[in-house]
């Protein structure tokens, strides 16, 4: 480990007790109220002069706040209208959708802070005026931090996410020879990769399956989300040591760029993978930069038809072909699991990618 040192920023997650559910639940009803009036100034302002607010612009009208009987920080009011105006940039809106406090379909909470707005110490943190207790497992005093969040899950369990800087230590031995891999992202097999390797969707339901159905039939909600809320934690527990191992194991990571719509026919089903997908891009995508490791996404056109054996197109194809799991290639024989051989393709596209466009280091 006598590498060179850098710092980088990371988020760190930490829950926090329960008994601070309320206060953060009355200031998440302030952010939601700023949130909707920033919309509600957009809204105004293309109306009338065609013309998209910035965070910045926002500040003109957002000044007095604070001091109009909000207990919410400036800067966090200001981290808000920031937000707002990113994410309405990002998905090329000229409105987003209002934040609801109340009734069956509100916003799950969220309380964005800028660093001036929060200070860790012994353990716990101060936001707006309380200290508030978690599980520090990572203590966080340690750490300058830089901004982040506060937010609910679907169980009404309040979490921290924390930018924080750390320093780096780059291993030495980071920059010898390690292989490449291919990453294939799938329904059944969420993730496969050129070595044969798989992470399967239905683990995530092992046990959970029978439960979630008797609930169901009893119309007990909060059961229902408590287990869908296990299910999803379990999904991301297994994406992030994947993805750990992953990155430890190889130098440089090549990763489909597929998107549900291609594959499944419901939105629900879609947002739920695509959601998933992009988690596991990123994660790969932040420790790769971590570790100093190489990421790419490329063009997986066709990975699942061509045989990557004789590059004869001959495999599954479309929706029609999900269902396939395996399958033998009628120009050389060659017998493929399907999803393994969709990595081995997206693994010599991005090989041919760096080959062309990247020069050798
Ligand atoms: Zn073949």
């Amino acid at each position: 480990m006598n590498g060179a040192s850098f710092i980088k920023t990371k988020v760190l997650r930490l829950r926090l007790k329960d008994k601070h559910a309320k206060f953060l639940s009355d200031l998440a009803r302030e952010v939601n109220f700023v949130w909707n009036y920033c919309n509600e100034l957009q809204i105004t302002m293309f109306n009338r002069e065609r013309r998209f607010l910035s965070g910045y612009d926002f500040a003109e009208f957002t000044r007095g706040a604070t001091k109009e009987g909000l207990q919410l920080h400036s800067q966090t009011v200001q981290a808000i209208a920031e937000e707002y105006a990113t994410r309405r940039r990002q998905f090329g809106k000229v409105r987003l959708s209002w934040r609801k406090s109340t009734g069956s379909r509100r916003s799950l909470h969220w309380i964005p802070f800028k660093k001036t707005a929060i200070q860790a110490a012994h353990g716990q943190v101060k936001f707006a005026g309380q200290w508030l207790s978690l599980w520090d497992s990572y203590g966080l005093d340690s750490y300058p931090i830089r901004a982040g969040n506060f937010c609910e899950d679907a169980r009404g369990r309040w979490y921290l996410n924390a930018c924080v800087a750390v320093p780096v230590t780059e291993p030495a031995d980071r920059s010898s020879a390690r292989g490449d891999v291919g990453i294939d992202l799938g329904l059944k097999d969420l993730v496969a990769t050129s070595d044969g390797e798989k992470l399967s969707a239905p683990q995530f339901y092992r046990g959970l399956e029978s439960k979630l159905a008797v609930a169901q039939r009893a119309g007990k909600k909060n059961r229902v989300r408590a287990i869908h809320a296990k299910i999803a934690n379990r999904r991301k527990d297994s994406l992030q040591q994947f993805s750990t191992r992953l990155v430890r194991e190889y130098g440089t990571i090549f990763v489909g760029n597929v998107s549900a719509s291609a594959l499944v026919k419901t939105s629900q089903a879609k947002s739920v993978l695509d959601a998933g997908w992009s988690a596991f891009r990123t994660m790969l995508r932040y420790k790769c930069d971590f570790a100093g490791a190489t990421f790419a996404e490329v063009n997986e056109a066709f990975s699942t038809q061509t045989c990557s054996a004789c590059d004869s197109r001959g495999g599954p194809k479309g929706i029609a072909g999900l269902g396939i799991r395996a399958w033998t290639c009628g120009e050389c024989g060659t017998v493929h699991d399907r999803n393994v051989n969709a990595a081995k393709n997206i693994l010599a596209a991005g090989r041919r990618r760096l080959a062309e466009g990247i020069p050798a280091l």
